[in-house]
């Protein structure tokens, strides 16, 4: 795994440019700021990989878990050094109000189960960190977003890519106009699903199916590669298999995206293939392609002026560290990660699962 060090290094001596790199990583040997103390709920596999990258944190602490399982708990205690006092289950964290020691709750369950469990760390006074998708609906994320509002506690999404050096490098250009009037993006996301019994596959849990959980990729994607938000969307849905991806859950969606400046952005959605990570933009000057574009990493790229060069370090570490100094700093992130964000790609969802059943262009008002 490559860490905080590993990646200061790295950028000593790269041509990667101030904008793109995260000032928290920047802190380098500075004195740093207070830590962003944080309890992970659901200790499976993405929670497990975001306790392992905060590791390499220099502004997120994790100092705090939450889990249905105490063995689970108990092993996070000796592993992390979390103390007991810091551990909750589920029936009872609304008590973490009380806890000093916990500033933020990083939501790490199914899907379905985002919208409850950012509500009551919102009443319990706790920034909430929520995953992708936040909601399965638009009409949740809205919920989620007016009830961190009321409670005064920010709300940020789990956009990893967000704060991801090479991707940072290509919204550079092209806010710098390099690739000129965007024309065309490309969003190919997905992977072939394996265990038919999992969550992912219910839509109780999973609230849909491939494009709750990688065609967001595209979709997020396709708005800050473009740098606009869509105003319209048009969707095809095929399935191959019924009794794996049973009703409700989309096994494969092709959906195109119109953006108010003429863009049109094209995108695949789908559990039933593999090697399915690219982003490719074009514009009547350049363009750039991102392959792999959304995965752990190394993502890769190039763009008409050559390979992208900036380094690779663990995105979650970059994100938590960011999340921490957006979160005590009130720092502006480049691409935003606020519930705001996550509510507009959960309003697309919408407007793709009815465009999907009415086979109409549905309009779009972001
Ligand atoms: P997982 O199945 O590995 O872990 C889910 C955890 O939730 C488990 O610890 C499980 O015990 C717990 N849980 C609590 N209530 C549950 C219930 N009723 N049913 C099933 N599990 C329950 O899943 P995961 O891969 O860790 O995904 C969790 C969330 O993280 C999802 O929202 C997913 O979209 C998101 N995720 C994001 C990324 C990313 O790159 N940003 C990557 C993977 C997953």
């Amino acid at each position: 795994m490559s860490t905080r060090r590993d990646f200061i290094r790295k950028i000593a001596g790269s041509a990667i440019t101030a904008a793109a790199v995260p000032q928290a990583l920047m802190a380098g040997n500075q004195p740093e700021g207070a830590a962003l103390k944080v309890a992970i709920m659901g200790l499976g596999s993405y929670g497990n990989r975001v306790a392992e990258a905060m590791q390499a944190c220099t502004r997120a602490k994790l100092a705090g878990a939450i889990s249905g399982t105490p063995s689970k708990l108990a092993a996070w205690q000796s592993r992390y050094g979390i103390a007991e006092k810091n551990c909750y289950h589920y029936d009872n964290f609304d008590e973490i109000r009380n806890n000093r020691d916990i500033d933020a709750v990083y939501v790490i369950v199914p899907n379905a189960l985002h919208h409850d469990f950012v509500l009551r760390a919102a009443r319990a006074g706790k920034h909430v960190i929520c995953e992708k998708p936040m909601a399965v609906n638009a009409k949740q994320a809205a919920e989620m977003v007016a009830a961190c509002d009321k409670a005064g506690v920010k709300l940020l999404v789990g956009y990893r890519m967000h704060f991801e050096p090479k991707t940072l490098e290509v919204i550079r250009m092209r806010k710098a106009g390099d690739f000129g009037k965007i024309k065309f993006f490309q969003g190919l996301s997905g992977f072939n699903i394996g265990d038919p019994t999992q969550w992912r596959l219910k839509k109780e849990l999973a609230g849909g199916g491939a494009m709750m959980d990688i065609g967001i990729y595209s979709i997020n994607g396709a708005r800050y590669m473009i740098g606009e938000d869509p105003v319209w969307v048009t969707a095809q849905e095929t399935k191959t298999d019924f009794v794996k991806f049973r009703e409700g859950v989309d096994e494969t969606i092709q959906f195109q995206l119109g953006f108010p400046g003429g863009a049109v952005a094209s995108c695949l959605s789908t559990y039933s293939l593999n090697n399915l990570d690219r982003f490719f933009l074009d514009g009547e000057k350049g363009w750039a392609e991102m392959l792999p574009s959304t995965g752990y990493g190394p993502i890769k790229g190039r763009t008409h002026k050559g390979e992208l060069t900036q380094p690779h370090i663990t995105h979650q570490t970059i994100q938590m560290d960011e999340m921490a100094a957006i979160i005590l700093d009130n720092k502006q992130p480049v691409v935003p990660v606020d519930g705001r964000e996550g509510l507009k790609d959960m309003k697309i969802i919408d407007a793709i699962y009815e465009a999907v059943k009415t086979g109409k262009k549905t309009e779009l008002s972001l």
